[in-house]
This record gives structure tokens, C-alpha cells and sequence, in this order.
């Protein structure tokens, strides 16, 4: 015997437990739990619009970017202490992560 299934249709209401997103990374959709959605509303932030490995993905990448920053400014202080001399003039200049030469 089958078990008759409680669907309740869509319609009216809209008060929608895990609406589908479409995750703007991958394109491919994806669902928030209700969990997730009352943590998101209680902080007031807006719903995820990435699916859960896209999220993490740019968690990670975050992270190393924070990071690779970092190490670049005790490279570039360790580098100053090594040259001080060739280093001193051009410390006010503003460093550019893009085509640095050499
Ligand atoms: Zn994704």
C-alpha cells in the first residue's frame, strides 16, 4: 500500500521554505534550507545567490587573497630592511599587484 503524499500546491501564500536559486557561478540551481534562511533574515543579509560549492569556493578564495596580502607586505617590509637605501624614496609609492616587472 502507498502512503498518500501531502503535497501542498503552490499558489497564494508565497511563503515559499526553500525557494530554487539559479547559482550565479555555475548556473546551476540549488536550494537554501529553511535554517539557513531564518540565519540569513535574522542577520539581514541577503540570500546567497552562489550554491554551496561556488560559496565555499570563494570563501577559500577570500581567504587567500587576505592572505597572499599579507605576505606580500612582510615580503615588501623584509625586502625594505635588506635595502634601505634603494627602498627609502619610493615607499610612498603605492604598490600595484598588476605587471610589477621583474
Ligand atoms: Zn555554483
Amino acid at each position: 500500500m502507498q502512503k498518500p503524499k501531502q503535497i501542498r500546491s503552490k499558489g497564494g501564500g508565497g511563503s515559499g521554505q526553500a525557494p530554487e536559486n539559479t547559482c550565479v557561478d555555475c548556473g546551476r540551481p540549488f536550494q537554501i534550507a529553511a535554517k539557513e534562511i531564518d540565519r540569513f533574515k535574522e542577520k539581514k543579509i541577503p540570500l546567497p545567490t552562489r550554491c554551496r560549492v561556488c560559496r565555499r569556493s570563494k570563501l577559500i578564495e577570500n581567504k587567500l587573497k587576505r592572505l597572499t596580502k599579507v605576505i606580500f607586505q612582510i615580503y615588501a617590509l623584509l625586502k625594505a630592511k635588506d635595502e634601505p637605501k634603494l627602498q627609502k624614496k619610493s615607499k610612498e609609492r603605492k604598490q600595484t599587484p598588476k605587471g610589477a616587472g621583474k
